[in-house]
């Protein structure tokens, strides 16, 4: 009897355990740890670090006690949906190794049989583009969402480039769209590199606004798209926090004053990084830390709801930079109760 009471007595802590697990509060972030891209060794090749992700969730563990099941986990993105924004002949394309490893910028890609590369590479990225999606609806419910991933700013409709398979971006705006639950949008892409693939997609519809600040010496330096960028501001190589702000606080405030949108999508890259060895800007942590609070706070204090996606970073310091602006963005701009 004694052993029967003592083994009820450990089942109900169990199950209270489970439910307690089960019961806490869902933020509006989106995450899978199929995020984080692994094969092989592979991944190496490529500046990206593949596992930033994880690391944004590990820190926001360690510092604020998020647990995993808090996230919100997206599916898998399906042809007809990408259909909304590419065209059939580039997602067929996606088929063959040679394509995938072009976009990918990893030559030794094409010699992988495809299955490998769909399972290993473009379901990651398949999961990331639905992230942005869920992402976008968590946010009009909430006023802000945060996918830890997505932001493929040069995947254009007929193409893919820089990294980016899937236009994520353009993607939300078409499905929030057709549902009716948005008609403006503004994109506040801070990326290092120039938003040239959303620009392709969305640059001359009038509904959708665009404010770009990047480096225009470096990649895609594509000049026929910005007469299409609403907002475009142009730095120097090795631009410092000081201007960088000060440049942002200026014109951002203006340009959603201007726009009212009824969504922004913000494009967080952290390739603004100074030791970053693909933006060539100056940013410090403190820099970007301070920078993703003002967006946010920009978007807040307007009531109009922001979903964050994460694009570019190549620096193994990235994900805990972004864990850290996160973390701040938590707790002093959002000011959240985590349970
Ligand atoms: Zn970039």
């Amino acid at each position: 009897m004694k052993y029967f009471i003592g083994l009820v007595s450990l089942l109900l802590l169990i199950s209270c355990e489970v439910n307690k697990v089960n019961n806490l509060k869902k933020l509006p972030i989106v995450y899978s740890p199929e995020y984080n891209i692994g094969f092989y060794g592979i991944q190496y090749l490529h500046p990206f670090d593949t596992g930033k992700y994880g690391k944004i969730v590990k820190h926001l563990n360690k510092t604020l006690g998020v647990k995993q099941q808090q996230f919100h986990r997206p599916y898998l993105i399906s042809d007809n949906e990408l259909l909304k924004v590419h065209t059939k002949s580039y997602l067929n394309s996606l088929q063959g190794s040679e394509t995938v490893a072009k976009v990918a910028e990893m030559g030794i890609l094409s010699k992988l049989p495809i299955g490998v590369i769909n399972n290993k590479l473009l379901k990651p990225i398949k999961l990331a583009t639905a992230g942005t999606l869920i992402a976008g609806n968590l946010a009009l419910e909430n006023g802000w969402a945060i996918n830890l991933s997505g932001g493929y700013h040069h995947a254009k409709a007929n193409k893919g480039e820089g990294f980016c398979f899937f236009a994520d971006i353009n993607l939300l705006i078409e499905t929030l769209r057709e549902e009716s639950k948005i008609k403006k949008a503004l994109i506040v892409d801070l990326d290092a590199h120039q938003g040239n693939g959303h620009e392709s997609i969305h640059g001359k519809d009038k509904d959708i606004a665009i404010f770009d600040m990047y480096n225009y010496q470096i990649y895609p330096g594509e000049r026929h798209l910005i007469p299409d960028i609403d907002y475009n501001i142009e730095l120097k190589a090795h631009t410092k926090d000081k201007e960088y702000l000060q440049l942002l606080k200026e014109n951002l405030p203006k340009a959603i004053a201007e726009q009212q949108p009824d969504i922004i999508i913000y494009v967080a890259g952290t390739d603004i990084y100074e030791k970053d060895p693909l933006g060539a800007l100056s940013i410090t942590k403190k820099g970007i830390i301070e920078r993703d609070a003002f967006v946010f706070e920009q978007a807040l204090n307007n009531k109009i709801p922001i979903v964050m996606t994460l694009s570019g970073g190549y620096h193994k310091d990235s994900g805990s930079i972004i864990g850290e602006s996160i973390e701040n963005l938590l707790k002093n701009v959002i000011e959240l109760k985590i349970d």
